[in-house]
């Protein structure tokens, strides 16, 4: 598969449906190439544009999937299509679908202490046969990162999501993913808090009116500046492509 990617303020997310980027998923795991994606919403794409390192990792990532109706629309605001956002928490959903029967070995990372625990029993609830393999809370010190790493690399995961935040899950990845021999990693944000029921999914009428942004905003209110991350994003992506006659 030929990979159109739109450009958006530097970060190169990929023109890409959900089933083309659960096809590439799947292509990914059976090559065993260390590969990962990456899940682009404004806020990311935003942060790559002060965060030099976050914006090196994306644009080297193997796919950045367009997470959000933000992101969705600057790739068309800049003439490059994109029919729809390929959430990650819906990505891996769909992984996690097809996992019993290709016998895929998942491994969760991150999140507060006893939350992956929680994720893992919702998906073994929800796709029966389904192997995670390990997890590992995401509030450890560095001093634990090889620890870890050896941790992961011993339960010999097809499927390494990372649930660190925003650019630490990232960061995270980059430096390690050499050493995990580890097919695909994927950067999944707060997929496991939605799944362990901690934190609450926007209802679908939201999500349809691409109004997911303005529920997490309201949802946690100690990050009601999140809210203006969309109309900053906005005004950026139009200034953006005024300077640079895109
Ligand atoms: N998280 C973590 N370790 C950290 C910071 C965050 O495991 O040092 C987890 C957090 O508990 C949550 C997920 O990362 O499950 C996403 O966190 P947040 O909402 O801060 O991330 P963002 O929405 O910015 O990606």
């Amino acid at each position: 598969m030929s990979l159109v990617t739109a450009d958006i303020l530097g970060v190169n997310v990929a023109a890409i449906t959900m089933k083309e980027a659960v096809e590439l998923a799947v292509q990914f795991i059976e090559k065993k190439n260390n590969a990962m994606i990456a899940t682009a919403n404004a806020e990311m794409i935003m942060r790559a544009t002060y965060d030099a390192e976050l914006k090196m990792i994306l644009n080297k990532a193997d796919l950045v999937v367009p997470d959000g109706a933000g992101t969705v629309w600057a790739a068309n605001y800049l003439d490059c299509p994109m029919t729809e956002r390929v959430a990650g928490f819906d990505l891996v959903q769909n992984l996690f679908k097809i996992a019993p029967q290709k016998k895929w070995r998942i491994f969760f990372l991150g999140s507060a202490p006893g939350v992956a625990d929680k994720a893992k029993l919702k998906a073994e609830k929800d796709y029966p046969g389904i192997q995670i393999v390990g997890t590992q809370n995401g509030f450890f010190n560095d001093e634990d990162n090889d620890t870890i790493v050896k941790e992961i690399k011993k339960t010999a995961p097809n499927i390494l999501l990372a649930a660190l935040g925003v650019p630490k899950q990232e960061k995270w990845l980059y430096k390690y993913i050499g050493q995990l021999n580890c097919p695909l990693s994927i950067g999944v944000g707060g997929t496991f808090d939605v799944m362990a029921g901690v934190m609450k999914r926007a209802p679908l009428w939201m999500q349809r009116a691409k109004l997911e942004w303005m529920f997490r905003g309201m949802m946690q209110p100690r990050r009601a500046g999140r809210l203006l991350a969309l109309p900053k994003f906005v005004l950026k992506v139009r200034s953006w492509k005024k300077k640079e006659n895109k």
